[in-house]
C-alpha cells in the first residue's frame, strides 16, 4: 500500500525527546526558545512564537491582529475547516469568496466586494503550500487598512515573489504567518503551531496570551538569582508547546532542505509522467509568483472521470489518495452561511484528487501510482 503521506522522522528525533525528558524541564523551557529561533532563521522571520497547533495560532493571530466580537473576517470556504473556527472563536464572522479559475488560493479580485465596515481582517491560505498573490492581497488591504494574517499552515518551505523580490513564506506580507507542526505537514512535532511576524509588539501579544497572561516567563525567573513575582495581564489561554516537542523540532528543521528539495523533485517528476501517460487529467503547475513545498500534488480529473469511482479504483490498486480541499460552507456549521456563490472553490472540492507525495517516495512507488492512475481513468 502506497500512503498518501509519511513523516520523515526517526533516530534523531527519538533521541533528542528522550534528552528533554531525562534533564527535567519538560514546557517553556530552553528547548522551545531554541527550536523558536530555529524556525525564524529557516523562514526569515524576525520573531517566531510556538504555540500549540496552527488552529491556535490562527486564534491568537486574529485576536492580536484585533479581530472581536461581531466582525467580520474575509477568507476562503475552500481550506481546512480550523480557518473559519478560528475566526468564530473570536466570535466574529467568516465571510467567503472564492478561490482563482487555476491553482487553489483566494482569487485577491474578489476581496474588495467583500469588504463592509464590519470587516476587520484579511485571513488568507498559502493553499496545500502554493503561496497567494500577496501583492493583489495587501493591495487591496492597504487601500483599506485592514491587517493580513497568512495561513501558512501547509507552507513550511515554499517561496514567493512579493514586491519583485523572492522570500520565503514565514516571513510575512501581511502582518502575522501562522505554520503547522501536525503529521500532514512537511514537518512535525506530532501536534504544534507557530506564529511569525516582524512585529515586537505583535509577537509579544502573541507570548503573553499563548500562556496565561503571564507578565514573566518560566525561562526568566527560574534564571533569576531574585525573587520574582508575575502578574496575570489579560484574560488568555494556555496554548504552550512543550519542549518534547520542540526538541523534535528542532531535528526536524534540520532535515527540511532535503524535505523540499525531494518534494520538488517528484513533483516535477508526476507532471513529466503524468503529462507523458495520463495526459487526461490536470497536474497543477506553480504561478511564477510562487516556489511551492509541494506539500500535496492536487490533480484534476476530466470530466467523464467520477472522483469517488477513481478513490476506490486506485485504492484497489494499493494506493492511498484523498479528496481535494474541502469546502466548509458545505458543513453543517457553515451550511447556508456563504454570502457569495463559490463555484470554483466547489468545482475544486469535486474534480480533484491528491496523490502519494513524501520525501521517502522511491521513483519505482510514483511510477505504480502513475500507471494505476492511467489503468483507473482509462477503465
Ligand atoms: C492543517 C491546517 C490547519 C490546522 O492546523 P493544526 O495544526 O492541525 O491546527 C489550518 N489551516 C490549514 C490550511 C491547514 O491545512
Amino acid at each position: 500500500m502506497i500512503p498518501i503521506t509519511k513523516p520523515l522522522i526517526g533516530e534523531e528525533e527519538a533521541k533528542a525527546a528522550a534528552d528533554v525528558i531525562r534533564s527535567g524541564w519538560l514546557t517553556q523551557g530552553p528547548r522551545v526558545t531554541e527550536f523558536e529561533a530555529a524556525f525564524a532563521a529557516v523562514t526569515g522571520a524576525s520573531h517566531a512564537c510556538a504555540v500549540s497547533n496552527c488552529t491556535t495560532a490562527l486564534h491568537l493571530a486574529l485576536l492580536a491582529v484585533g479581530v472581536k466580537a461581531g466582525d467580520e473576517v474575509i477568507t476562503v470556504s475552500h481550506t481546512f475547516i480550523a480557518c473559519a473556527n478560528a475566526i468564530r472563536q473570536c466570535n466574529a464572522q467568516p465571510v467567503f469568496i472564492d478561490i482563482e479559475p487555476v491553482g487553489f488560493d483566494m482569487d485577491a479580485s474578489l476581496i474588495e466586494a467583500a469588504i463592509t465596515p464590519k470587516t476587520s481582517a484579511i485571513l488568507c491560505v498559502h493553499q496545500i503550500g502554493m503561496p497567494c498573490d500577496m501583492d493583489a492581497i495587501m493591495a487591496v488591504a492597504r487601500a483599506h487598512q485592514l491587517p493580513v494574517v497568512e495561513d501558512a499552515a501547509c507552507a513550511l518551505g515554499s517561496e514567493m515573489l512579493f514586491e519583485s523580490a523572492w522570500r520565503k513564506v514565514g516571513d510575512p506580507a501581511g502582518d502575522v504567518a501562522c505554520f503547522s507542526l501536525h503529521p500532514r505537514k512537511v514537518v512535525t512535532v506530532g501536534d504544534g503551531g507557530v506564529l511569525t511576524t516582524r512585529d515586537p509588539s505583535l509577537d509579544a501579544r502573541f507570548r503573553l496570551l499563548r500562556q496565561h497572561g503571564m507578565s514573566v516567563p518560566d525561562t526568566v525567573r527560574h534564571g533569576s538569582p531574585q525573587v520574582i513575582f508575575e502578574s496575570y495581564e489579560s484574560e488568555a489561554f494556555n496554548y504552550r508547546l512543550t519542549d518534547i516537542q520542540a526538541a523534535v523540532g528542532i531535528e526536524q528543521l534540520k532535515r527540511l532542505p532535503e524535505i523540499i528539495s525531494r518534494r520538488r523533485a517528484l513533483a516535477e517528476r508526476y507532471r513529466e509522467r503524468l503529462a507523458a501517460s495520463v495526459p487526461e487529467v490536470a497536474s497543477p503547475s506553480e504561478p511564477n509568483r510562487a516556489r511551492s513545498n509541494w506539500q500535496s500534488f492536487a490533480i484534476r480529473l476530466p470530466e467523464f472521470a467520477d472522483q469517488r469511482g477513481v478513490m476506490q479504483g486506485m485504492l484497489d490498486r494499493g494506493v492511498s489518495t484523498r479528496r481535494g480541499i474541502m469546502c466548509i460552507h458545505r458543513e453543517t456549521p457553515y451550511a447556508g452561511k456563504a454570502r457569495f456563490p463559490l463555484p470554483v472553490s466547489e468545482a475544486a472540492q469535486d474534480r480533484t484528487i491528491l496523490l502519494p507525495l513524501f520525501p521517502q517516495m522511491t521513483d519505482a512507488e510514483q511510477d505504480q501510482v502513475v500507471s494505476a492512475l492511467g489503468e483507473v481513468i482509462r477503465h
